[in-house]
């Protein structure tokens, strides 16, 4: 039988239903930005509507708002506009200071601002997708309150390379930040093109193309560049000119080097810091836990060029649709060897397009062909690159895999290449997702399972490429970013093994202020925080106060929710009728009947001995406190249901006085 939601009226009806008092109720559920304005329609001029407040039975705070763990653990949730300004003095003369906004408590959302004398610099603005602790989050973006706030002093937004941790959260940050200058090279600046086509309500990038060896001035800040090597091209690394030396970050690299060697062009790019003076290093710790040096990107071309050439059936790539470089080395090879591409996945479509725009490559006319023309050529003649090497729900691969897929069919003999690792989390949707790919009689070559043809290859740095990017760039002072607490914090540790004094490096927080003293000798942290809490993108809307939404979210997946609605009379504090109970992914009404029962019990004495009280009391014939009487209810019965099963369900008690 097919499940309905049934709706209000016709729920948990009591069997004896005293007076009909058909009220017809809207409670909109998460999408307020605050608990306590959750209005209940109005019902008709007769009723009064109460505000409506949650509940939850928690072990340590009994009451409204009991708090899930997962947003005790750290403070970011919390409404941080509340703290405007926080007082935070403009830098004194001579300071230099740095605020790294975002990605330095997450891999993601990477986002640092340089702020000297009257001039700010913010360099990168990324994104990340949601994840267990915001769910239903389309993404979150770094919190720009601190950039809000000094608007008129920020003279240029600066991109590193055109990855979403970078560029993601450009559109929505720019319109917040006043909408300055973009600086990047030029296929960052295309891929920022397709982003912000996809907010056509907010103003024109202001964009302006540079080269790896152009020279820009930022209000008095004078600022190079420098080309770095990372699974997109046109990657490229900042370097910002003060009177102490220079700040240098490369933004996402690895070195370009076979068996620690590394290429004469990578010495050459990297040559300019022989001589240079450097202040500040700040640079990348996502790999920081793997020794060696990271897997050259040329070895994967080899492998994945060996097995097309290898197999002779038909060949799905599903990859980072993100890794330009080797996606844009397989069309190339797939092509010389007379295979026609299937590209499939929107984000596939688009990077391709941006790439083959920017002039990285030049497919033949008829190479690149449809999806339902796959099946017009021979197996072996086909090469067919996908999304979802993740197991992401509703990308292409996964929807091969279910079968969902409209377009394309799945053949026995089909190989699939999965040129990815997995994202730490993913893993039971990628197990899954290869069940699925090997019922339909496909052969699946992994990142695990290659043997001599490497499949992957990361676009970081492991632990000898970093030490040789600071020994080379041999900074005074050092900020490792990209990266949760604990890999900073090994970066740090590397630092220091690499002979640099602990006091000359800060592991910062999203938000830490950190200044260099205006004679460029200490590095130190100001008390003071700029607003760090997570703005999501939910929807529509933007924001930083959304936590009570989320929480709501996380007990509603968890324990779900319990709805009271009592209707009360106002002149005789009774009860109208039985209230009405409603359960949603809490306990099954039909089978709870006796909790049922003393719950109603509970309901109908807590607020008729309390309604009664106070109707004495109200002398003037005043109305009668049901705010009062509705927290208490709430508490009451969220404990009582704990008690009884064990579960802390979102208690919703809904009065309504006629
Ligand atoms: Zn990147
Ligand atoms: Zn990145």
């Amino acid at each position: 039988m097919k499940k309905t939601r049934l709706s209000f009226s016709s729920l948990s009806k009591d069997p004896n239903p005293g007076e009909s008092g058909s009220a017809r109720l809207t409670v909109p559920i998460g999408k307020q930005t605050d608990r306590e304005h959750k209005n209940v329609e109005r019902a008709g001029d007769r009723k009064r509507p109460m505000k409506s407040s949650t509940y939850q039975y928690s072990k340590k705070r009994f009451g409204q708002g009991g708090r899930s763990r997962s947003f005790d653990a750290k403070n970011q949730y919390k409404n941080t506009s509340s703290g405007k300004n926080a007082n935070i003095p403009p830098p004194a003369p001579g300071i230099i200071r740095v605020i790294p906004l975002g990605g330095v408590e997450e891999i993601g959302k990477n986002m640092t601002a340089i702020e000297i004398g009257e001039d700010i610099i913010v360099i990168d603005a990324g994104m990340h997708f949601s994840n267990e602790a915001t769910p239903g989050v389309d993404y979150v973006i770094p919190n720009t309150t601190y950039l809000e706030e000094r608007k008129d002093k920020i003279r240029a937004l600066i991109i590193t390379h055109g990855h979403l941790d970078h560029i993601g959260g450009v559109p929505l940050v720019l319109s917040r930040i006043g909408n300055p200058p973009v600086y990047s090279r030029n296929l960052s600046i295309l891929m920022m093109r397709k982003r912000q086509a996809e907010f056509p309500h907010l103003p024109a990038m202001k964009e302006n193309i540079v080269e790896k060896d152009s020279i820009i001035t930022c209000g008095k800040i004078k600022i190079k560049f420098f080309g770095v090597t990372h699974t997109i091209p046109d990657s490229m690394g900042i370097i910002v000119e003060t009177e102490h030396g220079w700040i240098v970050t490369p933004g996402d690299y690895k070195l370009d080097q076979v068996d620690g060697i590394v290429s004469v062009e990578e010495e050459k790019e990297y040559a300019i810091f022989d001589k240079a003076k450097v202040l500040l290093l700040m640079t990348d710790s996502t790999n920081i836990e793997n020794e060696g040096f990271s897997l050259p990107e040329i070895k994967v071309h080899q492998g994945l060029e060996s097995l097309i050439k290898k197999i002779n059936g038909r060949i799905i790539i599903a990859a980072f649709a993100s890794h330009i470089t080797r996606l844009a080395h397989v069309v190339k090879f797939a092509e010389s060897l007379g295979r026609k591409i299937v590209l499939d996945g929107r984000s596939m479509k688009t990077n391709i397009e941006v790439a083959i725009e920017a002039g990285l490559f030049a497919p033949k006319k008829g190479t690149i062909i449809p999806i339902e023309e796959a099946n017009n050529y021979p197996p072996n003649k086909v090469v067919i690159l996908m999304t979802g090497a993740q197991g992401e729900e509703f990308a292409s691969l996964n929807r091969a895999a279910n079968k969902t897929h409209t377009k394309f069919l799945l053949h026995k003999g089909d190989t699939i290449i999965l040129s990815a690792s997995i994202i730490p989390g993913n893993e039971r949707a990628v197990e899954k997702m290869k069940d699925g790919l090997t019922r339909q009689g496909a052969r699946i070559i992994s990142y695990r399972t290659a043997g001599e043809d490497f499949v992957h290859a990361t676009g970081h740095g492991n632990q000898e490429d970093v030490k040789w990017l600071h020994r080379k760039t041999h900074p005074k002072f050092f900020i490792p970013i990209h990266g949760n607490h604990y890999r900073l914090v090994l970066h740090k540790e590397l630092a220091v093994e690499l002979g640099m004094p602990e006091e000359n490096v800060v592991v910062p927080d999203n938000g830490s202020i950190i200044e260099i003293s205006p004679d460029g000798q200490k590095i130190t942290v100001r008390k003071e925080k700029a607003p760090s809490g997570i703005m999501m993108v939910d929807g529509v809307s933007i924001s930083d106060t959304q936590d009570v939404v989320i929480r709501d979210r996380v007990m509603l997946a968890q324990d779900g929710m319990f709805v009271i609605i009592a209707l009360v009379d106002q002149k005789t504090g009774k009860l109208k009728k039985s209230p009405d109970l409603i359960s949603r992914g809490f306990v099954y009404l039909k089978e709870n009947q006796e909790l049922l029962r003393q719950v109603r019990i509970m309901i109908k004495k807590g607020v008729e001995d309390r309604a009664i009280k106070n109707l004495t009391r109200t002398t003037d014939g005043g109305p009668v406190d049901f705010d009062y009487i509705k927290k208490d209810l709430g508490e009451s019965i969220s404990k009582f249901l704990y008690q009884k099963t064990e579960k802390r369900p979102l208690v919703i008690p809904v009065i309504l006085s006629v």
